[in-house]
C-alpha cells in the first residue's frame, strides 16, 4: 500500500539508487550470467541464495566462477543494456535541489560506469563490488562486505549508517534482497518487486513504484520553491 512515511524537502535528502532492475530495465548481472554461464550450476547457487542457504558473496564469486566473456562481447553486450529514461530526469530534478544521487549496487563498478558511458550519464558516485578482466574471466572482489551482516556481499547500509542525522533523511530507491538492509535503515524507502514484498511483509512502510517515472512524479511534489510553500 502506498504511503507517505514523511513530510520532507527534497533538498535535504541524501538520495541512493539501486543499479540493476531499478535504474536498467531487467536485472544486468543476471542476464549477463543467465547467457554466458558455462554450465547450469548458477541456477542452483541462485536457487539457494534465494533460500537463504548461501550469503550473496558466496553465491556471487560460484556465478561468476562460471562466466565466460571477452571484454569486446561484454561491451557489446553492456552497449544494449536499457536504462529507465526517467531516471535522466530524476538526476537533473535533484541537480536543481542540488543533491547528487549515489549508486550502490551489487553489480559491479566497471559494467556500471561503462553503461553509464553509453548513456552519457556521467559524475555520479558509484559504490559497486569489484571486477578485475582476465582473459575471459571475470574475478570478483567485495570491498564493501560488512563483518556484521552475514547476508549482503556489498552491505548498502553501510554507506550512510555511520554518518546520519535527522536534518538529511536517507532516501532509497531499489528493488530486490540486496536491498533490504539499506532500505530497513533509511528513512524514506521506494521498493517494487521483491523489496517491496519483504518490506510489506515486515510491516515497514515504503512508497510502491513500477517505474522511475512514479518515483520521479513524487519528487517533483517535494521540490519546494518560495512561491508555492504552503
Ligand atoms: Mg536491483
Ligand atoms: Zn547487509
Amino acid at each position: 500500500m502506498e504511503q507517505e512515511l514523511v513530510n520532507y524537502r527534497l533538498s535535504d535528502c541524501r538520495v541512493f539508487f539501486d543499479f540493476d532492475n531499478t535504474i536498467t530495465v531487467g536485472d544486468v548481472l543476471y542476464e549477463l550470467i543467465e547467457c554466458y554461464s558455462l554450465s547450469e550450476d548458477w541456477i542452483k547457487l541462485e536457487k539457494a541464495w534465494q533460500l537463504g542457504e548461501i550469503t550473496t558473496k558466496q553465491c556471487l564469486i560460484g556465478q561468476m566462477k562460471e562466466v565466460r566473456i571477452s571484454r569486446k562481447d561484454l561491451s557489446r553486450y553492456l552497449a544494449a543494456v536499457e536504462i529507465d529514461a526517467y531516471f535522466v530526469k530524476i538526476i537533473e530534478l535533484l541537480g536543481k535541489v542540488g543533491v547528487t544521487p549515489v549508486i550502490l549496487s551489487d553489480n559491479f563498478e566497471p559494467i556500471i560506469q561503462e553503461i553509464f558511458a553509453n548513456n552519457n550519464i556521467r559524475g555520479l558516485p558509484v559504490f559497486a563490488n569489484h571486477l578485475e578482466f582476465k582473459g575471459e574471466e571475470l574475478i570478483p572482489s567485495f570491498p564493501y562486505s560488512n563483518p556484521d551482516c552475514p547476508f549482503c556481499a556489498h552491505c548498502k547500509k553501510t554507506h550512510f549508517i555511520h554518518d546520519r542525522s535527522i536534518e538529511h533523511p536517507i532516501l532509497y530507491v531499489g528493488d530486490g534482497r540486496s536491498d533490504i538492509c539499506a532500505a530497513m535503515e533509511s528513512d524514506i524507502v521506494f521498493a517494487k518487486d521483491t523489496l517491496l514484498a519483504y518490506l510489506n511483509k515486515h510491516g515497514r512502510d515504503c512508497i510502491e513504484f513500477t517505474a522511475l517515472a512514479d518515483v520521479y512524479k513524487h519528487l517533483k511534489g517535494k521540490v519546494y520553491e518560495p512561491a508555492s510553500a504552503r
